[in-house]
Order: structure tokens, then sequence, then C-alpha cells
């Protein structure tokens, strides 16, 4: 956090500078964190397959001496876990993460000590993360009483220190939490994160539950004692403006893979990925001009971990979803048959209910006399727009299909005509300086598509 409020400093330099000096503090390699489900002993007497829910899979970063990286994403993005599993308050599934080039998850005895006095966390919710039984006096000094730092009087004495470092008066010592407000019990959770000297905190959503002039005010503490203790951060946050004005460089997490990665004012300026873009265009604008301008915003549910979207993960709500190349059609069109046909493919469409009671299923089909009035009827269920006459020419024979409930079909029409090489491969994040993974970025998705297209289909028709 080596920004002033209103942007970059010369101490921006600095961290550059220990980018190119030396090796990061933290390096993370393929780190996966998956949940499993119906993994119990009953499951497995019934006979339950387990399910692996991808909540981290295979994230790879650094984090510099004195910088912070922001972990960006929204909810469920797994950027919580990530800060969990890379600080060994889970054990991760697969990968490795170095913490001044050793590997955290081979320490034990000392090193391990060693490793949990240097790298702490603050949480996102001051109210449950305190012991309400617990003076805050006692709450700050706890981890010096746990690994039996100095004297009695010298813990009391760091505390008192600690207290008044992070803005709070040494007459509150012996008050409980229910005494303070918010951003006070903000302050003591960072003071006790602070009592074993760490190098390194994660700060996991550290100011979401506080006012927003409050946020300010936990936010420029955070910025001073980093400056004070030569601190480094990985701060976690769904808040962009929050990243913005307090991160160095910035990680941009969906679905449990960071997708984008690069110095916080490129990303904000210029973003590759259009996830990015998209989370960029849904932050609420102060002036009128700007509410006022068109604007993207993120359509549609994010996807299940437990069953991510082949090839690219954000394929099923990215607006700039690739067309096949051989195909003419505007990108908004694409999209909404894009739609569709995941619609289609996950049976997310209730036959019965389109054109309420005019159509009856008997034996499971429309009759043939009413089929062409219910692919009207269903097309204007589920579009909202004209399509130019040949892709409405396919979409109609793709719904035709439903008359007789051929789901299997009618994907089958679309994905013929329709499929992208965005569902086929996955992009890769690479190891540019900003770096996105993103097929508009990677030429060589064009060269071996025709190929992937070609082993396709092939692999369908037989
Ligand atoms: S790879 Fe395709 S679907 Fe994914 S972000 Fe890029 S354009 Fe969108």
């Amino acid at each position: 956090m080596s920004t002033d409020r209103s942007g970059r400093t010369e101490s921006d330099g600095d961290v550059a500078a220990s980018h190119a000096d030396g090796d990061p503090l933290v390096r993370v390699r393929n780190l996966e964190k998956y949940f499993w489900e119906n993994d119990s002993l009953v499951d497995r007497l019934l006979g339950e397959e387990p399910v692996a829910v991808r909540a981290v899979d295979g994230v790879s970063f650094d984090i510099y001496e004195g910088e912070t990286l922001g972990l960006v994403g929204e909810s469920g993005c797994g950027k919580s876990t990530t800060g969990e599993t890379l600080l060994r308050l889970q054990d991760p599934t697969d990968g490795r993460v170095e913490f001044e080039g050793r590997n955290v998850y081979d320490l034990a005895g000392d090193a391990l000590t060693d490793f949990r006095t240097n790298a702490q966390v603050v949480f996102q919710d001051p109210f449950s993360s305190l012991d309400p039984r617990m003076t805050i006096g006692d709450v700050v000094q706890q981890p010096l009483d746990v690994h039996g730092v100095g004297t009695a009087a010298e813990r009391r004495e760091r505390v008192r220190d600690l207290l008044e470092r992070v803005g709070l008066s040494v007459d509150q010592l012996d008050r409980y939490p229910h005494e303070f407000s918010g951003g006070q019990r903000q302050r003591i959770a960072i003071a006790r994160a602070l009592a074993l000297e760490p190098d390194f905190l994660v700060l996991d959503e550290p100011t979401s539950a506080l006012d927003v002039s409050v946020q300010a005010q936990v936010l420029n503490l955070l910025d001073d004692l980093q400056a004070e203790f030569n601190l480094t951060y990985l701060l976690i946050s769904h808040d962009l403006s929050v990243i913005r004005h307090v991160c160095d460089r910035v990680a941009v997490m969906y679905l449990g893979e960071i997708v984008e990665i690069g110095p916080v004012d490129e990303i904000f300026e210029e973003p590759k990925h259009p996830y990015t873009e998209a989370l960029l265009e849904s932050v609420p604008r102060a002036s009128t001009a700007e509410r006022d301008r068109d604007r993207e915003t993120l359509t549609g549910d994010v996807p299940s971990p437990r069953d991510p979207p082949s090839g690219c993960r954000f394929r099923t709500r990215c607006p700039k979803v690739i067309p096949p190349e051989d195909l003419e059609i505007e990108q908004d069109d694409y999209r909404a048959i894009m739609d569709v046909r995941q619609r289609i493919e996950s049976r997310d469409v209730t036959l019965e209910s389109v054109g309420g009671e005019a159509f009856a299923f008997e034996d499971g089909s429309i009759p043939e006399r009413d089929v062409d009035d219910f692919v009207a009827a269903l097309k204007g269920r589920l579009l909202d727009r004209e399509l130019p006459a040949r892709h409405d020419r396919l979409l109609e024979e793709a719904l035709a299909r439903l008359a007789s409930s051929d789901w299997d079909g009618a994907a089958e029409v679309l994905r013929d005509h329709y499929e992208s090489v965005c569902e086929r491969r996955h992009p890769d994040l690479g190891d540019e300086d900003h770096p996105a993974a993103c097929h508009l970025y990677d030429d060589s998705v064009y060269a071996s598509d025709e190929s992937d297209a070609d082993r396709s289909r092939t692999d369908r028709s037989t």
C-alpha cells in the first residue's frame, strides 16, 4: 500500500525496484483447494460419487516485500479461501506456497511457529472475531502469551504501545469489545494481528463491515502501519474503490481462477479481460454524465464451482465470447444465441408454460399444426431481439426440436453452428507483466482453432 489517497507516490518506485531486485516474499504456485460433497461414509455406502467443489483451482501469483496485492472478485470466487489456504488455515488440495523461499506446507515445529508469527490475518467481521469475554488488553496480549514473548510486564507494555499505534487509548485497556464501535474493534483486531511483529498480513475484507467514513480511517491506518513496519499485505476485497486506492497490484479472480493480474493503474485504466471490464463497469459512478453512459454490466449468475463451464469459465456471461471465425454475426446477437443455447443445454426452460394453455403436449409432443406457433411463442420468451434471417432460421430449427422435447437435438443444432473456441479451450494466464487469461490476447488460438473444431466435430460424430 505504497500509494497516498490520490494515486502513485515515490514509494511505488520502491516496490517496483524490489520486484526487480529480489525474490518475492510470498510465491504461490498452482494452489488448489477443493471441498468435497457426497464424501461421507454413508454416501459411500449408498454408492454416491464424491463431487469436488473447486473453490480455488490452480492460482499462481507473487507478493513482493512492502507491496499490497489486491485480490478482487465477486462473492464466492474463492478469494477468501485463497487467503486462508495460503496461511495454512486450510489444507490445500494441491500446489505450493513459499514464504521467504520455504514451502509453508512442509513446515513443522519451530519453522511452522516462525511462519505463524510472521504471517497474520485480519478478518472481515470485527464483531465476531473478538472474544466478548476478554478485555481488549487481554485480546491484544493473547498472541504474546501464547508465544511466550518477554516477561508479563514487557507484554503489557507492548499492548499499551500497540493500542496507541492503532489510535486507541491505553485507558481503554480494561474495557470489553462490546463497548467499542465497529471501527474501533477493527483497530483492536489490527493491533492483535501486529502483536508478534509479522512481516505479512492477509487483510480479508477488513473494511466491508464498516461505515464508509470509518472505512477510510481504517485504510489510512493500515497505510500508515505498512510504512512504519514495512509490512506486506494481501488485501482481499470485493470493493474496487478500496482496491484502487490501496493496492500496488491487483489480481482478479473468477470462479476459482485468476483471470488478470497487473499494476493497479493499468488494470483500472486499461483492463484486458472482459470480466475485469464488466466488474469496473458495474461500479457506481459519482457524476451524472458517467452514470448515464452506456454500460455493459455483468448479467447472469456465476456458475457453480461444482461443475464449472468448459474452456473459459467466464464464457457463459462474457459479452465478448468469440464466435466461430466463419460466422457473420453481430456480437450482441451471438451472445443472445449463446444464452438461449445455454438454457437449452441446461434444460432451463419450462416448455409446458410457453403460451399458457395454448399448447398441449400430447404424448410429450406438440401437434404438428401448432409447432410454428409454439416456436414463435418460445422465441418471444427466450429472446429480446430480432435476429438476422439466417440466424433466425437456425434458431427456429433448434426450437422446433423442443416441440417434441428433443433437448439434445435442439442443443446439437445450435452447437454445430455456434460453438465457440472459448468453450473448447481453456485460456492460460501467461507470465507477462500484465497477463489476462482470455483468447482475445492469444493469437495461437485462431491458428489451432480449426483443427480443434475438426476434432470436436469428429468426436461428436463417433
Ligand atoms: S476467452 Fe472468450 S469467453 Fe473467456 S473472457 Fe475471453 S472472449 Fe470471453
